[in-house]
């Protein structure tokens, strides 16, 4: 990795950015996924690189979400892989929620490749590598594992495609997502859309779990059906506009 001093007021970004890069060396995350970096970092500018209030009640819905689910599953992309690893596993150690690779760009090898990265930070099992399940997609982007994500009741997909949260959505499930864009067909198609970067979202998660695990059923499902989505996404882009009406000021 390069050489960033620990003081540079951008470290944190700097050195996500460097974990995808690595991702990529490491044959783990696509080219195209330096590409959905980027545009993540775009808006992760415009919300100041910190969790606002109602991402934080939409991680908080999610992490319910995943404790009331009958058969809930984590979904990892090359992207997630190469920046969280540590954190999917232990927030699938926390809640009991199994890891499913699931990947846009597939190849027998790169599911492979990050099964057994998440073994090396720690997971114990993963699914992703049986195949035996398609969503309705074209070929390759549509391949699921039978007892994980097209079983599933409830998925949390890190970084998802539109088309794929869409047709999630389509079979019934109940689909979570981490987005840094609230613009994108993701976002505007999940049930819940956390507007965060997946760096600072899974680490709040699996804060959240600790506490929340204890809770009883009732107060887990009041907490979800009280949220409203469309609130989020408009709080989100509200944020952004103040931010930039903040820069254009100054
Ligand atoms: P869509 O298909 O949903 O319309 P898209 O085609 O623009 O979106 P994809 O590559 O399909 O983008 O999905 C990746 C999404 O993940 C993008 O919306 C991007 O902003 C977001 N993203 C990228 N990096 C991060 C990150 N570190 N944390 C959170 N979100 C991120
Ligand atoms: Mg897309």
């Amino acid at each position: 990795m390069s050489d960033i001093p620990k003081d540079h007021p951008r470290y944190v970004s700097l050195m996500t950015r460097e974990k995808i890069v690595e991702g990529v060396e490491l044959g783990i995350t696509s080219q195209q996924g330096l590409v959905a970096q980027g545009r993540g970092e775009c808006f992760d500018y415009l919300t100041g690189e910190q969790t606002t209030d109602s991402a934080l009640i939409a991680e908080k819905v999610g992490v319910a979400m995943l404790l009331l689910a009958e058969r809930p599953v984590l979904s990892v992309n090359g992207n997630a892989a190469a920046l969280v690893p540590d954190s999917l596993v232990k927030l699938s150690e926390v809640t009991g929620v199994p890891l499913e690779v699931n990947l846009f760009h597939r190849s027998e090898e790169r599911v492979n490749r990050i099964i057994n990265h998440l073994k090396d930070h720690g997971a114990l099992e993963v699914l992703g590598s049986k195949a035996d399940a398609r969503l309705a997609l074209q070929h390759s982007r549509a391949i699921v594992d039978s007892e994980g994500i097209y079983n599933a009741d409830v998925v949390l997909v890190p970084l998802e495609d539109g088309d794929r949260c869409q047709a999630l959505v389509g079979m019934g499930k109940s689909v979570i997502t981490i987005d840094l864009n609230p613009l994108s067909r993701t976002s505007r198609t999940a049930n819940v859309t956390i507007v965060d970067n997946v760096v600072r979202a899974m680490d709040n998660m699996i804060d959240l779990s600790y506490g929340m695990k204890e809770l009883d059923e009732a107060e887990l499902r009041k907490l979800v059906e009280e949220y409203d989505n469309s609130r989020t996404l408009s709080d989100a882009v509200r944020q952004m506009i103040r931010k930039l009406e903040e820069l254009s000021d100054t």
